[in-house]
C-alpha cells in the first residue's frame, strides 16, 4: 500500500508548468530556446503598487490578517467591482485569496459532493478539470470549435445540463484561446441558465482587462441581474496589475457560498499575505492609465502574431479579441514528417519537433482539452516574438 491517496491518480500535473521546466531545462544545457509558453506579463508591478507594500513593511504590517482579507481591501475590492462591472457587493461578500487559483480551489471544496458535475468549455485553462476532480467533482466538457471562434453556444450549454450539474465555469476572454464573448453572445448563455435554476456561475474575469480594439468586456450577473443570487465572480490582480508572484485574487457572491468559502481558507492558508494585501488595495485603487498603455502593447504583439502566424505553411490562426494567448490549428500540417524522420501525428508532437527542431516552446492544445491546436504566450518582447514565429514558419516550410 502507497502513501498516496488513490483519488489523486485523476489529477495530472500542470502542462503548462511541464512546458516552461523543458525550456529552461534545454537553455540550461546552452540550447538557444524562445519561450512562449508561460501565461505571465512580461512587464514589471508598477512602482505605486510595490512602494505601497514597503510601506506596509515598514509600518509593520506583518501580522495574521481576517480570513477572507483586511476590510480596506475588501472595500476596494467593492469599489472596483461597482466602478468597473456596475455590480453591488458589502465586503461580507467579499474573499480576497491567495491568487485567483485558490478562489476556484475553495469554491469547488466549500460546494462539489462526489459525482456533482462541473460544465466547462473546451479548450480550458489547464487547473480547472484537475481542480474538479481533486474535490471529488466531475467534469464535463462541451466543445468550444475553432469554426464557432471557440465559444460555445446556448444550444451546446443547455445539453450539456443534467440533473447533477452544480457549476457552470466560465472565463472570457479565454486561456487558453483568447476568446471572448460579446454582450450578445454571453446573453445566450445566461438566458439558458436562467432555466436552471440549481445551476451555479463561477465567472473566471482574470483577464477582464485584456480586451482590443473597441470590444466591450462584460461578466455573467452584469448581463443578466436574475444570476447574481447563484454567481461567484472572479478576478485578481495577476495580470492586469502583471503581480503573478504576489499571490492575491479575489471573489464576490452569496453570502452562503461567501461564508462556506471562508470555512475552507480559514482551516487552509487563512488570508493571503498581509503586505500582499495592502499593494492589492493601491493596485485597485491608484492610478489604472498603466493598463490602457500596456493594453496596446499586448494588442500589436497579437496583430503581428497572429499575421506571422498565418503566413506559415498549414497553420491557421483565428484572431482572439483578449488575453495574451493566441490558439491557432496545426491540423493542415498532421500526418506530415519533420527533417529528421518524425511522423507528425498528434499536436503533442508538432510542439515536442518544433522546440527540438527550432527551439520554440509552445503548448500542445490537447493539454487545453482541444486539438490539434497549440497555444502561444504572446506576453514576451516583439523582438522574441518575431523571431520566434520566423522559426516557426521555417519548421512548418521544412514539413514534408
Ligand atoms: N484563471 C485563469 C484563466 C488563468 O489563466 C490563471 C493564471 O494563469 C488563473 C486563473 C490563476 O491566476 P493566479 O496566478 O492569480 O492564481
Amino acid at each position: 500500500m502507497g502513501i498516496v491517496a488513490k483519488g489523486l491518480s485523476r489529477v495530472k500535473p500542470s502542462a503548462t508548468i511541464a512546458v516552461s521546466q523543458k525550456a529552461r531545462e534545454l537553455k540550461g544545457a546552452g540550447r538557444d530556446v524562445i519561450g512562449l509558453g508561460a501565461g505571465e506579463p512580461d512587464f514589471d508591478t508598477p512602482d505605486n503598487i510595490k512602494q505601497a507594500a514597503v510601506e506596509a513593511i515598514n509600518r509593520g504590517e506583518t501580522k495574521y490578517t481576517d480570513v477572507p482579507g483586511i476590510l480596506p481591501l475588501r472595500e476596494a475590492i467593492c469599489a472596483k467591482f461597482k466602478r468597473e462591472n456596475g455590480l453591488d457587493y458589502e465586503p461580507s461578500q467579499v474573499i480576497a485569496t491567495t491568487g485567483g487559483k485558490q478562489v476556484l480551489y475553495n469554491a469547488f471544496a466549500a460546494t462539489l459532493d462526489p459525482g456533482d458535475e462541473v460544465i466547462i468549455p473546451a479548450p480550458y485553462w489547464v487547473s480547472y478539470p484537475d481542480m474538479v476532480l481533486l474535490n471529488g467533482g466531475e467534469p464535463v466538457f462541451v466543445e468550444a470549435t475553432i469554426e464557432n471562434n471557440f465559444k460555445i453556444t446556448g444550444e451546446q450549454l443547455e445539453a450539456a445540463i443534467t440533473p447533477k450539474t452544480k457549476w457552470f465555469l466560465f472565463n472570457s476572454p479565454s486561456n487558453p484561446s483568447g476568446a471572448a464573448y460579446s454582450r450578445d453572445e454571453l446573453k445566450e448563455l445566461t438566458d439558458v441558465l436562467m432555466k436552471y435554476p440549481d445551476v451555479w456561475v463561477l465567472t473566471d474575469d482574470m483577464y477582464e482587462h485584456l480586451c482590443y480594439g473597441d470590444f466591450e468586456f462584460v461578466t455573467p450577473a452584469q448581463v443578466e441581474p436574475g444570476l447574481y443570487d447563484r454567481t461567484l465572480t472572479m478576478n485578481g490582480v495577476s495580470k492586469a496589475y502583471a503581480m503573478t508572484g504576489w499571490r492575491l485574487g479575489y471573489c464576490a457572491g452569496p453570502p452562503e457560498l461567501i461564508k462556506a468559502m471562508n470555512l475552507v481558507q480559514g482551516q487552509s492558508t487563512s488570508g493571503t499575505c498581509s503586505i500582499t494585501q495592502w499593494a492589492g488595495i493601491e493596485a485597485l485603487n491608484g492610478p489604472q492609465d498603466f493598463i490602457g498603455e500596456r493594453r496596446k502593447e499586448f494588442e500589436a504583439r497579437r496583430d503581428l502574431v497572429v499575421s506571422m502566424l498565418n503566413q506559415a505553411t498549414g497553420i491557421d490562426c483565428p484572431k482572439p479579441e483578449g488575453a495574451f494567448y493566441v490558439y491557432p490549428s496545426c491540423k493542415d500540417l498532421l500526418g506530415k514528417t519533420t527533417e529528421s524522420g518524425k511522423v507528425l501525428e498528434t499536436d503533442e508532437d508538432f510542439v515536442t519537433a518544433l522546440l527540438e527542431q527550432e527551439g520554440v516552446a509552445v503548448v500542445h492544445g490537447s493539454a487545453f482539452g482541444l486539438g490539434p491546436n497549440f497555444r502561444i504566450s504572446y506576453a514576451t518582447s516583439t523582438e522574441a516574438l518575431t523571431a520566434a514565429c520566423e522559426r516557426i514558419q521555417k519548421f512548418c516550410a521544412s514539413l514534408k
